[in-house]
């Protein structure tokens, strides 16, 4: 079978073989205070439904959605919770947050007996995604069950499952389609059954042949599910790229997948969406790759949401030497962050710590003309135009150049030989005027559903 691709795209170093061979390893909290921002998804804050003083046990519910893009909020330990305040979050500025002091003994709400999701009817699967508190956790945070319900479930064709994890450094979704396939093509199977019409696609990086084979072994009696190797390439992993490259279809910026009959979930979101469909486990952890050449032990950790990132790092082994860069999330789209003293969210997904012969120093030159950017741009948009656009701020002509097709993937900025700032400046004026839908249109779908 052929291997699927898409025009444009690049090819960065990925740093994987730093944390792709050791086993994913399971860690608690031991510090007192275990802190849980009120948003860690897409739509607005969820609502605290304890008080301070309260004991709470792990798995219970601490706070509830507040509307559809909205996620339901669970303690990931036992304790009593001593305040509701803001607090620091490693997207830079604060949160209102529920803190708990962590009681180490991690207590746990009683569980009913596992169940079999082919006994369940779609609308009990639904809920019990919604009621877990699922989010994606490829970046946006939409909530899961949204996925799970579209306008017309009979118009689904594929459900494809994003096992590619372009960004580099990144392994935990490798370790996990390593260590746990059941898991993830149980999860698939959860959500085929919500499409009775579609087929599921395990999409996944051409070079990770061990776990295509063992993949295709395990689906090989199941007539609804495939395998399908993608070409190694950034950003292979975005929605659009993925979709086009596993299916041919093509989806723009005013589009949901679901508009050309595709869902799309992350190899971590089917997992939890099997544990809480079977087991009635709410999303309580997160896998993260903590890497870069500054942490003594590279490496995939299952680790409790709320707990610190200056906690996890020396879980880690702590640095080596002095980062120069430390990133919440990867070198392509993570951010900078300088305060580790954070807490770990539903949308985390990798701490990546650099020194300077890692970190590249921008040096801004002019621009030589060389189109690099316009061939790297898998939107096949013109990225140097889309950056004049916006050093003029003139939105109508971003908006006559395509701007707001922009994925936000940077692969503009890390091909350009003059260092330009051309993700940065095209990402700021695109969210301007999407987070306007009378400018934007069918633009802001994406933002507002
Ligand atoms: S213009 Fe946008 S989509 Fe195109 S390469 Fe740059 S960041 Fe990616
Ligand atoms: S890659 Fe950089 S230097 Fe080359 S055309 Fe684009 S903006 Fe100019």
């Amino acid at each position: 079978m052929a291997i699927g691709t898409f025009r444009g795209g690049i090819h960065p170093y990925d740093g994987k073989e730093l944390s792709r061979h050791t086993r994913i390893r399971t860690v608690v909290p031991h510090s007192d205070i275990v802190v849980f921002p009120l948003k860690q998804h897409m739509g607005r804050p969820a609502v605290p439904v304890v008080a301070p003083g309260d004991p709470v046990l792990t798995g219970q519910r601490i706070a509830k959605a507040d509307g559809e893009f909205s996620a339901d909020l669970h303690a990931s330990v036992s304790g009593v919770v001593t305040a509701i305040r803001d607090f620091h979050v490693a997207g830079g500025g604060t949160e209102r947050s529920i803190i708990i002091r962590n009681d180490g003994r991690f207590s746990e709400i009683p569980y009913p007996e596992p169940r079999r999701f082919e006994e369940l009817t779609d609308a009990v699967i639904i809920r019990a995604v919604k009621q877990a508190g699922i989010v994606g956790m490829g970046g946006a945070g939409l909530p899961s069950h949204i996925k799970l319900s579209p306008e017309h479930p009979e118009q689904i064709d594929y459900v494809i499952a994003n096992c590619v994890e372009c960004e580099p450094y990144m392994t935990s979704d490798y370790r996990r389609m390593v260590e746990n396939p059941g898991k993830l093509i149980n999860g698939l199977r959860i959500v085929l059954k919500v499409f009775p019409r579609a087929r599921g696609i395990l999409a996944i990086d051409e070079q990770l042949r061990d776990v295509i084979r063992e993949l295709r072994s395990i689906t090989r009696d199941d007539p609804r599910i495939y395998v399908k190797r993608v070409q190694t390439k950034y950003p292979q992993g975005s929605e659009r790229q993925l979709i086009y490259a596993v299916t041919g279809r093509t989806l723009n910026g005013k589009m949901l997948p679901s508009d050309i009959g595709c869902i799309v979930h992350n190899v971590d979101t089917l997992v939890a969406v099997n544990q809480a469909v079977m087991l009635y486990e709410p999303l309580l952890t997160r896998l993260i790759t903590v890497s870069g050449d500054c942490v003594a032990k590279p490496g995939n950790f299952r680790v409790r949401i709320g707990m610190s990132y200056d906690e996890l790092i020396e879980r880690a082994g702590g640095f080596v030497r002095e980062p120069a860069l430390i990133l919440d999330g990867g070198t392509m789209t993570g951010r900078r962050i300088r305060d580790l003293h954070v807490p770990v969210t539903k949308m985390s997904s990798q701490i990546v710590a650099l020194s300077r012969d890692r970190a590249e120093v921008m040096r801004e030159t002019a621009c030589s003309r060389c189109a690099r950017c316009v061939e790297a741009c898998p939107n096949h948009l013109v990225p140097i135009q889309l950056l004049r656009d916006a050093e003029r701020q003139n939105e109508d002509a971003f908006i006559t150049h395509n701007g707001l097709e922009c994925c936000q993937c940077q692969s503009c900025s890390y091909i350009c030989p003059s260092k330009l700032p051309l993700s940065l400046r095209i990402t700021e004026m695109r969210e301007s005027i999407v987070s306007r839908p009378e400018k934007a249109g069918d633009y802001s779908r994406r933002l507002f559903g």
